[in-house]
């Protein structure tokens, strides 16, 4: 990977970014076509003051134009062999990694990542085409032959599926926007990438990387807008063969709703979607490190991550403690403007997503316990911050949803009860990850073995989704799988075929 990350390249980064005055345009790529729609603005959410560059959504004709385009060009793109398709990722990998210096000004500027967090989406998403190029060389390299009777010869071939819309969250804006892309590429799909309102900016310059290193211009186009308008029409389109969406679970409804509302084939639908986290801590774990994987799990990149613990259960024997030190913990959050290194936490990532936390922290401040609230760097005076805070609250019916910001609410639990808290997170019908910190074998067996998650960390922080390493994804209203960066995610963007040959028929 790249080495990136000791002090002196991080400082020289920030330093960059500092520096640079650099604006970004993003306009649709769509072979033939132009949109006619006006530009938009795109401010830095750690200073709304800041112009980033401007971009241009698509308007209807485009996406009429596109999926004309797509389905033109899908069929020549599948014959090549995977390995040809292979090396082009390889090569968009080179390149992300030769232009990571852009890459991470863009995600601190648009995204209002901290920089670390930047460096690690690169990195992520030079994993991602490395990691699905390995995976369709394997898989996709030759014909599998069968066994069969004498006489007969069975193949079985593994194709793409046709034209896929790759619909992303501005969250991982490069990482989630590139992993979505690749897979649907590499297995011999054509691509309309749908990236999120918020971060068009970074998925265009994704897409010109991949341009560049030999996709063709209508096997991938970049087709900017709304999700209710530009999202909504591409999924209700008989030409999409699947959608590989990441966001939120209401609008992976939305859109399994509009696929299944088409007189068409049926679309294949592969979602990841949101999560109601929990961490469980016993009597027997340490408080310093379930404070420390707290922490860094419910707050760092603001909580703006699917897999954040948005509920800690702590036993009641050490629930004082632990909540005591959570608190002192969150006083030494420093909460300000990302491109400083001494910065923990950014800002959120817009206007609306602030509202929602407001109004979250203001119905908490009614009707459960205000632990703390972190306070702000005299840095986050222009930005759409949101300052940390911790709750107790007594019960998990007063979180009907997910809150997806850095908000953890605290749970106290009898030793007696731990089947009821089990019960009650699988109650939540989300599945994404799970937090247990104990000392107790049997314990954390109760644990990880009953709640059911697509990804469950043990005594260690609850974040982390390296590809290959940890392949992510939930379950029940967390996605359908599966689990992205892992050995089977390309299974589903491709269909398969056989060919049986009576091998005493042929003349000789
Ligand atoms: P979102 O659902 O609001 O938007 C995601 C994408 O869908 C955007 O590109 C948006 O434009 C598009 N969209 C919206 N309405 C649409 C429609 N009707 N038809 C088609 N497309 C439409 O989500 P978000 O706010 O961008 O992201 C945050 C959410 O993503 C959180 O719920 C988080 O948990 C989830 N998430 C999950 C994972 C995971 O791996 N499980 C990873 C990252 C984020």
């Amino acid at each position: 990977g790249a080495n990136l990350g000791n002090d002196n390249e991080l400082k020289a980064l920030a330093d960059a970014i500092a520096a640079s005055a650099q604006a970004w345009t993003a306009v649709p790529l769509v072979p033939g076509g132009k949109s006619g729609a006006a530009t938009i603005n795109v401010t830095d959410p750690a200073d709304r003051r800041r112009i980033v560059g401007t971009w241009q959504p698509a308007d209807a004709a485009l996406v009429d134009k596109a999926l004309a385009n797509a389905v033109a060009a899908q069929p020549e793109w599948d014959r090549l062999p995977a390995a040809g398709r292979a090396k082009i990722l390889e090569h968009t990998a080179d390149l992300l990694e030769a232009n990571r210096g852009e890459l991470i000004a863009l995600c601190v500027r648009e995204a209002g990542k901290t920089i670390p967090d930047a460096i690690a989406e690169v990195r992520e998403a030079v994993d991602f085409c490395r990691y699905y190029a390995a995976q369709a060389r394997k898989m996709l390299g030759h014909p599998e032959a069968l066994p069969g009777p004498t006489g007969e010869s069975n193949q079985l071939f593994l194709n793409g599926r046709g034209v896929f819309a790759a619909i992303s969250p501005w969250n991982f804006p490069l990482a989630i926007f590139m992993g979505q892309v690749v897979a649907a590429l590499v297995t011999g799909n054509a691509v309309i990438a749908k990236p999120a309102e918020q971060t068009n900016l970074i998925a265009y310059r994704a897409t010109q990387f991949l341009h560049e290193a030999g996709v063709p211009a209508g096997v991938l186009q970049f087709l900017p807008g709304d999700g209710a308008t530009v999202g909504a029409a591409l999924c209700k389109d008989s030409r999409i063969a699947g959608v590989v969406f990441t966001g939120s679970t209401e609008t992976a409804r939305a859109i399994n709703r509009a696929l299944a509302a088409r007189d068409a084939a049926i679309a294949v639908l592969i979602a990841e979607t949101g999560g109601q986290n929990a961490l469980i801590a016993d009597s027997s774990s340490l408080p310093e490190q379930v404070v420390k994987d707290a922490v860094s799990s419910a707050f760092y990149s603001a909580g703006q991550r699917c897999s954040c613990a948005r509920i800690l259960f702590v036993q009641e024997d050490i629930a004082d403690k632990v909540i005591a030190m959570l608190a002192g913990a969150m006083d030494e959050l420093t909460v300000g403007e990302p491109r400083l290194l001494s910065t923990d936490i950014g800002p959120v990532i817009d206007e609306d997503a602030k509202k929602i936390l407001d109004d979250h922290a203001a119905r908490m401040d009614r009707e459960a316990r205000s632990i703390k609230v972190a306070k702000l760097d005299a840095s986050a005076s222009h930005g759409t911050f949101f300052a940390p805070r911790a709750y107790e609250i007594s019960s998990l019916a007063q979180l009907p949803r997910e809150v997806f910001g850095p908000v953890l609410h605290v749970l106290r639990w009898k030793a007696s009860n731990l089947d009821k808290v089990i019960a009650d997170i699988n109650a939540t019908g989300y599945g994404l990850t799970l937090g247990v910190h104990s000392r107790i074998d049997t314990t954390i067996e109760q644990i990880a073995k009953g709640v059911k998650v697509g990804n469950c960390y043990v005594n260690r922080n609850q974040i982390g989704a390296v590809v290959g390493v940890q392949p992510f994804g939930g379950e029940g209203l967390s996605g359908t799988g599966p689990k992205a960066g892992g050995p089977h995610y390309l299974a589903r963007f491709v269909t398969e075929r056989t060919l049986t040959i009576n091998t005493t028929a042929a003349g000789g």
